[in-house]
């Protein structure tokens, strides 16, 4: 086990959880049930604006607030514009909903779904929503209509077993990407079963799990999760992840479990105003990921979910982003930039355009560093 702490979880953890045994804090389900959730509970280590007050006091009706001591204590307590405290303690601006442009379920998962839990949008390959709970809620959070216990069906073992028999029935499915929640807040032989069940459907050619566990409860990720995890390959992962503060020793140690027990991982980051919306941050985290051998994936356009508004960049920023990385830095460090469409559309990427003009053969770009004029003769 490691045992090692990040100089500012060790600060924190000496100030508000002196007493507590390296062996309990390092137990994931010692972080869950320690888990931080209201007002008086942040008010121990941050001094909290009226803003971050009032949004704790009215939030948890649409979505639950909870941060894992770990993960708070990357948090400045004296910054409200701190990248991690914005993502997950709410403000009253999340109580603003514009109903012209967002919605409660903007990708119309419920109804692409043909069973409880499943999402089968695209044709070869399936979301399969196999918990409600997460260690820490992101207040962007896409499924915020289900997570924190909201679901509109039950999520027990009838229902995976249901999801098992659709994807088993269905032999286009080659893909199943295990999401959630977080599917990792599972037991290992909860997961186990899960896998094991998956793995037998013949057709089924990967499965990937989507989680943010190794940055918010990097505990969880053990050496009897990865020996288990890898009877099952090819097992991929995408990791949620938002800002270089949350690559830590910790985090890059659960990294690195999952990594050498050969399960290939892939980032996720949805672009957030304030958060990470500027090509130093992004490039910063792009790096840092390459270094914990996790490829960059995508870079998400924050879903019009309700109450999501002060979170939204325009696409222009995104475009840029990616204008800055391209050329610039290692391909392998630039993610695609992606817009899940409104009502079910799915997935679309966009890239910043090098094509000046086309005429016949003649082809005129610009390149990455802005310089026009450089052509190209089709002969292809
Ligand atoms: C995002 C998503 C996937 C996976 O998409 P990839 O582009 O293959 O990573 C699959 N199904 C649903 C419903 C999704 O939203
Ligand atoms: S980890 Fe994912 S599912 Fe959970 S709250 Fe964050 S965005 Fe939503």
């Amino acid at each position: 086990m490691n045992t090692q702490l990040n100089p500012k979880t060790e600060n924190f953890k000496r100030k508000y959880y002196n007493t507590v045994a390296i062996d309990d804090w390092n137990d994931w389900r010692w972080q869950l049930k320690r888990k931080q959730q209201s007002s008086e509970d942040f008010s121990r280590f941050l001094t909290l604006t009226n803003d971050e007050k009032e949004g704790l006091e009215s939030s948890t009706t649409r979505l639950n607030v909870s941060v894992t001591p770990y993960y708070a204590s990357l948090i400045d307590p004296e910054n409200p514009q701190d990248p991690v405290r914005k993502t997950v303690i709410p403000t009253v601006k999340e109580l603003e909903i514009n109903e012209d442009t967002e919605y409660l379920d903007p990708l119309a998962e419920d109804s692409n779904s043909p069973v409880p839990g499943i999402v089968h949008r695209y044709p070869d390959r399936v979301l399969f929503i196999t918990t409600d709970f997460c260690p820490v809620y992101c207040r962007y959070c896409t499924r915020s209509r289900i997570v924190g216990g909201k679901a509109n069906f039950k999520i027990n073992l009838n229902q995976w077993q249901i999801g098992i028999n659709y994807i088993a029935q269905h032999s286009e499915i080659r893909d199943v990407l295990i999401s959630g929640g977080d599917p990792l807040i599972y037991s290992d032989s909860q997961l186990h079963w899960l896998l094991e069940n998956i793995r037998k459907i013949p057709h089924v050619e990967i499965i990937r799990i989507g989680t943010k566990i190794p940055f918010v409860l990097p505990q969880r990720i053990t050496t009897e999760l990865v020996e288990m995890i890898k009877e099952f390959h090819p097992v991929y992962m995408s990791l949620h992840v938002l800002h270089p503060n949350e690559i830590t020793y910790e985090s890059s140690y659960a990294c690195s479990l999952l990594t050498n027990a050969g399960i290939p991982l892939g980032s996720q980051t949805v672009l957030l105003k304030g958060v990470n919306d500027t090509v130093s941050t992004i490039k910063t985290l792009m790096h840092n990921l390459l270094m914990i051998r996790v490829k960059p994936y995508y870079l998400l356009q924050c879903d019009p979910v309700f109450g999501t508004g002060h979170f939204r960049t325009s696409i222009d920023k995104g475009v840029d982003i990616i204008r800055g990385l391209r050329g610039h830095t290692s391909g392998y460090a630039v993610p695609h930039y992606i817009i899940d469409l409104p009502e079910g559309g799915g997935k679309v990427s966009i890239d910043p355009e090098y094509l000046n003009s086309h005429q016949g053969n003649a082809y005129e770009f610009t390149n990455y560093l802005g310089t026009t004029g450089y052509k190209y003769s089709d002969s292809g």
